[in-house]
């Protein structure tokens, strides 16, 4: 069959032995896969990185639904992961950074929801940015009416009392803020909690624009966890 086109998933050696329909096993390091499993996996790290819902990717590729959201939820961790380990070798070039509030569109020109929004703290490294939530300062305000002497307060501190330090207006950090805005803007609504998933998903595609770059990054993330 197509026996011969296909190389080990581990070593990359050609020679193999089927021992089912879709499994095979290495000549060489003895180890077993299936070969579909890995196909659609790569298929749907692609769909991923083309922004495409997990509900279009599983009705194009033939798979379930509830597989495509389990592996995008799983890249999405991956990517968490590898944002701080760069991070961390990165601490040192840091030079600018600045704060941001994050709201939905529909909820972006509404007074009424300003404390829902949520905080952002961005950093400069080199070219990429680096991104972290900050606590939720609003929680406490959010049952106050909207007339509350409080919450308009709480409005003019956070316009007076920015954290920001700038090299130049043109920076990455603003590019970002509104290459954030745009881009959830394909998402039908996130859950709070899962915020932060998706604030790293953008961080990545924001800092590697060119798709074979994040693909290759991807690939390797997912080989290292899944297949090592
Ligand atoms: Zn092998």
């Amino acid at each position: 069959m197509k026996k011969e086109t296909v190389s080990c998933i581990f070593c990359k050696e050609k020679r193999l032995y089927q021992v089912s329909p879709t499994q095979f096993k290495c000549f060489t390091c003895k180890k077993k896969f299936s070969l579909q499993k890995y196909q659609h996996e790569q298929a749907m790290i692609q769909a991923f990185i083309a922004n495409q819902s997990a509900s279009l990717c599983a009705s194009s590729l033939g798979l379930n639904y509830a597989t495509v959201k389990k592996m995008y939820q799983k890249i999405r961790l991956l990517l968490m992961e590898y944002s701080e380990n760069i991070y961390h070798q990165q601490t040192h070039t840091f030079s600018q950074y600045d704060e941001y509030y994050f709201l939905p569109t529909c909820k972006r020109k509404n007074p009424h929801y300003l404390f829902d929004a949520i905080g952002i703290l961005g950093m400069v490294y080199e070219t990429h940015i680096y991104t972290l939530l900050l606590p939720n300062q609003f929680a406490h305000l959010k049952h106050l009416e909207e007339e509350a002497i409080e919450k308009e307060m709480y409005a003019r501190f956070l316009m007076q009392h920015r954290v920001a330090h700038y090299e130049s207006f043109e920076n990455p950090l603003s590019n970002f803020w509104r290459y954030l805005e745009t881009w959830m803007e394909h998402f039908k609504g996130v859950k709070e909690e899962n915020f932060i998933a998706y604030l790293k998903e953008a961080e990545f595609k924001f800092n590697h624009k060119n798709e074979a770059e994040q693909r290759s990054i991807l690939e390797a993330l997912w080989q290292k966890a899944f297949y090592m």
